[in-house]
């Protein structure tokens, strides 16, 4: 029997009011259940953002470095079930072990960023304009903040979230996907056991469709961190813009490496394999176009179809295997159609495009990675987010085009190039439109302390990570303190 998993609500476990739950199914093996969890309703929304304002003031007034110091406790906590939450989570969403135990650490390490933080938190302090006057800032909490998350990284995007709301004095009621709701259950545990007061967090589970809406539609939700497709983002965006909650939206990407004629091309197509086919595709940073300098266009194709022809598709818990399954079987279904309308639009399949199956790939959800050539901005598979194991790829001329090539796309999150010409690599680091760049290394690898987020459709313009989510987090307050004993009037007085 799979085991059971609750929601936490009021500082208690507790089943959802609707009575209904749902089973969470391992993408490699599906005969696998992970667990069954509580399909919430309103009536459990209300109750947890009752306890949440509950839980607020005295939460709130607890000195910052009180705070920080739980959630080193949680770090702590994370690093020693660290190998478990892995295992948990390659069998919820299908990673292989090296990705989840990334995964892990980086929830562990965005702990120890905010037990640091926690110290920092700065304000400013500024001359007054007027004599016997003193200007500072602070920071203030937001108040109760939703949190709702993806899938494909259980561990590191709530605790990106959960560990700068709360070390900011904020409350919350958390939401993770519903295809990973173990992972984000053992983050709560242990944000818990480390001494989290009851009420400060609350964790529903459910669909987006309806849990997800009602904490975006809550009328004393203050403000929604939201990470997801770019679909998505925009209904919440809508809906939380009509009662101008505070919103961060980090949403797809549709990211290219470049490799230019002078590059390191063994390492490039290191960056490529990884940037592409790891977490099977499914990463808002993955490589999902490729654009090749035409003199070497030929051979690095030819270089980068035999590598990926190598790489071990199979059950992420396997430490032999590369390439997991695809998240489930609609996402699986999406991937095939969009290898159709490539053939149609006129790219040139030149690897994969069918599901994988035989042996061990039979019991579940697996697609053979796939590159496509001769690939042109206006086709879908070029403009359209596939998350999948699908590489497009593209010849440019000269620098000038390459670059014109990458931002040819409504999104920007990630982007590479690989050359040895600082002056090719400094105008790239000028020039592409993207929130992140990355000189001779894939379009993935974001460390914690580092801000986080894109331009265009991929968002609008908060950043995760490093101090600039703390800025999200919390309210900054303006004071004026006058000790001249008498009335001094800005602008007027003085002048
Ligand atoms: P998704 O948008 O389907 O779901 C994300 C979360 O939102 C889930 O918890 C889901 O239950 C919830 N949700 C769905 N519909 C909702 C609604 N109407 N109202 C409120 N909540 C709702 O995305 P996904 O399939 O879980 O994740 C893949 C997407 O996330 C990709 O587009 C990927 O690029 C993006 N992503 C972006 C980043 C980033 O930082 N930019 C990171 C990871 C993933």
């Amino acid at each position: 029997m799979s085991k059971s998993y609750n929601n936490f609500i009021a500082g208690e476990w507790c089943e959802s009011e609707s009575g209904q739950r749902f089973d969470n199914i391992n993408p490699a093996v599906h005969s696998d259940i992970v667990g069954s969890f509580p399909r919430s309703n309103a009536s459990d929304i209300d109750r947890a953002v009752e306890a949440a304002g509950e839980a607020l003031r005295a939460w709130s007034l607890m000195p910052a470095p009180e705070r920080g110091e739980i959630m080193k406790k949680a770090g702590d906590l994370m690093v020693a079930r660290k190998e478990e939450i892995a295992r948990i989570q390659t069998r919820e969403m299908g990673k292989v072990l090296a990705e989840t135990r990334g995964d892990v650490q980086e929830g562990i390490d965005t702990a120890y960023y905010a037990f640091g933080e926690a110290r920092r938190m700065f304000g400013q302090t500024v001359p007054s304009e007027l004599p016997n006057k003193f200007n500072l800032t602070t920071h203030l909490p937001l108040g109760i903040v939703g949190v709702i998350t993806p899938w494909n990284f259980p561990m590191a995007i709530p605790a990106w979230k959960l560990f700068p709301a709360l070390t900011s004095g904020n409350t919350v009621v958390f939401k993770p996907a519903s295809d990973t709701p173990a992972t984000g259950t053992m983050l709560v545990e242990i944000l818990i056991e480390a001494g989290v007061p009851p009420k400060v967090i609350n964790l529903v589970h459910g669909t987006g469709s309806e849990v997800g809406t009602l904490i975006v539609n809550h009328p004393d939700i203050n403000a929604i961190s939201f990470t997801g497709s770019s679909s998505v983002g925009r209904t919440i965006n809508a809906a939380a813009g009509e009662q101008l909650k505070r919103i961060s939206l980090e949403l797809g990407g549709k990211n290219a490496q470049i490799v230019m004629d002078d590059a390191d091309q063994d390492l490039a197509l290191e960056g490529v394999l990884w940037g592409a086919f790891g977490t099977t595709g499914q990463r808002c940073t993955a490589t999902s176009r490729l654009i090749i300098h035409d003199t070497i266009h030929d051979e690095f194709l030819e270089m980068l179809v035999n590598a990926t022809r190598n790489l071990k598709l199979g059950n992420g818990l396997d430490e032999t295997v590369d390439v997991g399954p695809v998240i489930n079987e609609s996402a699986r279904k999406t991937i095939h159609n969009y290898v159709r309308i490539g053939k149609k639009e006129g790219a040139k399949l030149v690897l994969g495009g069918e599901f994988a199956t035989g042996g061990v790939l039979d019991t579940g959800t697996f697609f053979q990675p796939t590159i496509f050539a001769d690939v042109v901005p206006g086709m879908r598979i070029h403009d359209e987010e596939i998350f999948g194991p699908v590489l497009s790829v593209m010849k440019a001329g000269d620098l000038a085009e390459a670059i014109e090539l990458l931002n040819a796309t409504d999104y920007g999150l990630s982007s590479s190039i690989y050359t040895r010409d600082v002056n090719a690599a400094f105008t790239a680091m000028r020039d592409i439109q993207a929130g992140i760049t990355y000189i001779n290394g894939p379009t993935i690898g974001a460390e914690c302390h580092m801000p986080f987020g894109g331009v265009k459709n991929t968002g609008n313009g908060h950043r995760e990570g490093g101090e600039a989510v703390y800025d999200f987090f919390s309210e900054p307050k303006t004071i004026y303190v006058d000790y001249s004993g008498r009335l001094q009037r800005a602008q007027i007085d003085n002048r």
